[in-house]
């Protein structure tokens, strides 16, 4: 099937070029002259498509063996396909899943597409945790090309929902819980997407922060609130990434279904935002062919709906003049130009070899900068090397790191990846299993420490692994927390009795160190008896060695929070998940009384304390920041000074926030900053904040309102540390979203 693919493409590449042997050589299409705006060719395509083969690429399957239907011709096998057309020289939309790599369903269950697997990056939250701009461009840049070696070209990566609630399913896929963080590491890994030639999506608008019942959760929320907060880490993504599409979620939205809301899809995407690129839905959340005059130009996933809305009953509401013809040419318009723009036609994904090895160092450099140091008392870590004994426990450390289940998993090249089946209910039942990729962090802690007697133990009696723990000098237990989209953990505590193996643990050596490998935040029981908590994530293709890289300090650990982790669910607005235990397809609501308070800026309001703030995370060595100096007028610059004061290099991320407006407490991140440094060197640092940071989104006035005053600013290591204070006079100002 693959291979006729190729064959397909090839001829459709001859006759466009003219080269076809044999023939008369046939003039190149006009929307080819590659010196023409991506608008001007999509608008010469469009002229010569005819009506079904307008259609025709609005809709598409789900690019799989479905409910007994073959795989559809010509696709490699993946989440979706759109036939490409050859009279025309439309390249085929290969879709894959990628939040996370290049995903293989089918590799994975059907044996289909049985090709050598991808290279898994870290979670969302580990790359979130690097505040690292430059190494989202290049983890986007990795996956891009790994897609374009397959033959992919389009993606669905760039997922920027906030992490508004600690246990939600997909936390690990997001980039956490502030909008400047997420929007601006979307847009650069979006951006190095791209740059292969490969379309990415941003997904999934909006407010799609809970996976229990999902389809039929409508979130509420006050318009302002929602462009203060997830609404503005979709724009500044779009605005950084400049993705050609956008996926509309499966819940409502104060009141109809995201992907037939016109507000969200016209209104703010198209409108006020000028979104040049096409909106798909996601797989199975299309109820009818009116979607199309909300705003959806592309019903994905079709086998999932009850109908192939975007097909025969489009047409018929073309017919009966319920959908303006104009509205179509408008869907397809979008499709072509985003194809022009990213260079679907100029430059085909073309399969070749992967380099695996070096594609795995961008994965593992992820991981090194995403891993958050949390406790490290006695400076306990790093590890020493001529440690006499050495005790590992849990979490199939001998095996592997965890990964996130779900639509981003991926499947480590080989394909031979530890599968702990869990099972369950319905279709998922199959899919509801832990994957281990291969990378033993026990291995890796061997290599590092040759002369250290290492040994291990897998956790599963408390009292035995207490016994191995009492005759090491230093204990590192492995605590796993797997989730999966479809799902939201019950509570924040470690599953499997973890909690109590740890307390048991650090009862018999008072030298424990925790490695948690989580998909977001946990609650820690045990913390004031351990000496050091590592946050490690889903540490993707080599995590194991970027663990142990920490854990002995070849890798000084720089990862900051990207959400906060807090005491318990009683501080969150929605202490019982909403729409638990209700039977399927009711509709019910999730309040939104946080409103744009997402995370640290909620604990800013009530006064709670976290277990840690955003933004938190120590190093092995020490930075100092001084000589502050601001600047007000339209927005705020600050420049101040960081000092590695301490006796190894490192690197820091300096936050600025916002603390007072107007003699008024808030709490927002409105600039920072990763920067290497080696011991003793200082740095000057610049940032100006967005001014729509500074403002409050006046939703009668449908604009930016930045109020003239005072306003106070801080320079800190986290989100509720103290830090640089600085006050300056900002002016008024209107700004059109
Ligand atoms: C997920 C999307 C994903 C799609 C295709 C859906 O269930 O919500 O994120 O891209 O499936 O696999």
């Amino acid at each position: 099937m693959f291979f006729k693919t190729l064959l397909l493409t090839s001829c459709v590449a001859l006759a466009i070029t003219g080269m076809a042997m044999g023939k008369p050589v046939a003039a190149p299409h006009p929307w080819m002259n590659a010196q023409l705006s991506s608008d001007v060719r999509a608008s010469l395509l469009l002229q010569a498509m005819t009506f079904d083969e307008r259609v025709a690429l609005i809709h598409g399957p789900f690019a799989w063996s479905f409910n007994n239907t073959p795989l559809p011709e010509g696709a490699i096998g993946s989440a979706g396909f759109v036939p490409g057309n050859s009279r025309l020289g439309i390249p085929a939309l290969q879709i894959t899943d990628a939040s996370l790599g290049i995903t293989n369903p089918l590799g994975l269950r059907l044996g289909i597409r049985t090709e050598e697997g991808a290279t898994a990056l870290p979670s969302g939250l580990a790359l979130a945790a690097s505040f690292d701009r430059t190494l989202a461009y290049k983890a986007g840049a990795m996956i891009g090309s790994e897609a374009q070696k397959k033959g992919f070209n389009v993606l669905l990566a760039g997922g920027v929902n906030l992490a508004r609630d600690p246990r939600n399913g997909r936390n690990f896929e997001y980039l956490g819980e502030d909008p400047l963080l997420a929007g601006t590491l979307a847009g650069q890994s979006i951006k190095g997407i791209q740059d292969q030639n490969v379309v990415s999506t941003v997904k999934h608008l909006s407010i799609n922060d809970q996976e229990t019942n999902r389809q039929w959760a409508n979130s509420v929320i006050d318009e302002a609130a929602h462009r203060e907060s997830d609404l503005l880490a979709f724009e500044l993504a779009i605005e950084g990434g400049k993705p050609g599409s956008v996926m509309c979620a499966y819940n409502r939205v104060n009141g109809p279904y995201a992907c037939d809301s016109q507000h969200l899809l016209t209104k703010v995407l198209k409108q006020d935002w000028k979104f040049p690129g096409w909106v798909m839905s996601d797989w199975g959340a299309v109820y009818s062919e009116n979607y199309a005059l909300a705003g959806l130009d592309q019903q994905s996933g079709e086998q999932l709906d009850e109908k192939v809305w975007f097909d025969g009953p489009f047409k018929q509401g073309i017919k009966d003049g319920r959908i303006p013809k104009a509205r179509l040419d408008d869907m397809v318009h979008r499709i072509l130009r985003s194809m022009f723009e990213v260079g679907l036609f100029d430059h085909p994904a073309k399969t070749a070899d992967i380099d695996f090895e070096a594609d795995a160092q961008v994965s593992r450099a992820v991981a090194q900068d995403g891993i958050v140091l949390l406790k490290n008392q006695d400076d306990i870590l790093p590890l020493a090397r001529d440690a006499k004994r050495i005790a590992i426990i849990g979490g199939l450390a001998a095996r592997g790191v965890l990964s996130g289940g779900g639509s981003s998993q991926v499947v480590a090249p080989g394909g031979r990846y530890v599968f702990v089946p869990l099972g369950g209910e319905g279709r998922v039942a199959e899919w509801r299993g832990m994957v281990y990729h291969k990378s033993s962090p026990l291995e890796a802690i061997k290599t590092h420490a040759p002369n250290t007697e290492v040994r291990y133990d897998d956790g599963r009696y408390p009292s035995r692994a207490a016994e191995l723990a009492r005759s090491a000098d230093v204990v590192v237990v492995f605590a796993n927390q797997w989730m999966m989209e479809a799902e939201d953990a019950p509570d924040l505590s470690l599953p499997d009795g973890q909690d109590a193996l740890i307390t048991a643990v650090a009862a018999a050596n008072p030298n424990t160190i925790v490695v948690l490998q989580t998909g977001g935040p946990v609650t820690m029981p045990w913390l004031s008896n351990v000496k050091g908590v590592i946050e490690a994530w889903y540490s993707g293709a080599r995590g194991g060695q970027a663990i142990a890289d920490v854990l002995f300090g070849d890798v000084n650990p720089s990862g900051r929070l990207p959400v906060s982790f807090p005491v318990d669910m009683a501080q969150y607005p929605r202490e019982k998940t909403p729409g638990r235990g209700l039977p399927q397809k009711t509709v019910f609501d999730v309040p939104h009384t946080e409103g744009a308070a997402v995370g640290y800026k909620m604990f800013a309001q009530t006064g709670a304390k976290p277990l840690f703030s955003f933004g938190y995370g120590l190093s092995y060595t020490r930075f100092s920041y001084s000589g502050l100096q601001i600047k007000g007028g339209k927005t705020i610059k600050a420049t101040f000074n960081v000092t590695n004061t301490g006796k190894i290099d490192g690197a820091d991320t300096p936050q600025l926030y916002l603390t007072d407006r107007l003699g008024v407490p808030v709490k927002r991140l409105i600039g920072f900053e990763k920067i290497m440094l080696k011991a003793g060197e200082s740095r000057k640092i610049f940032m100006s904040a967005d001014p729509r940071l500074l403002a409050d989104f006046d939703a009668a006035s449908n604009q930016w309102v930045v109020r003239a005053g005072s306003y106070n600013v801080t320079v800190a290591s986290d989100a509720d540390a103290v830090g640089l204070e600085a006050q300056v006079k900002v002016f008024e100002q209107k700004i059109k979203p």
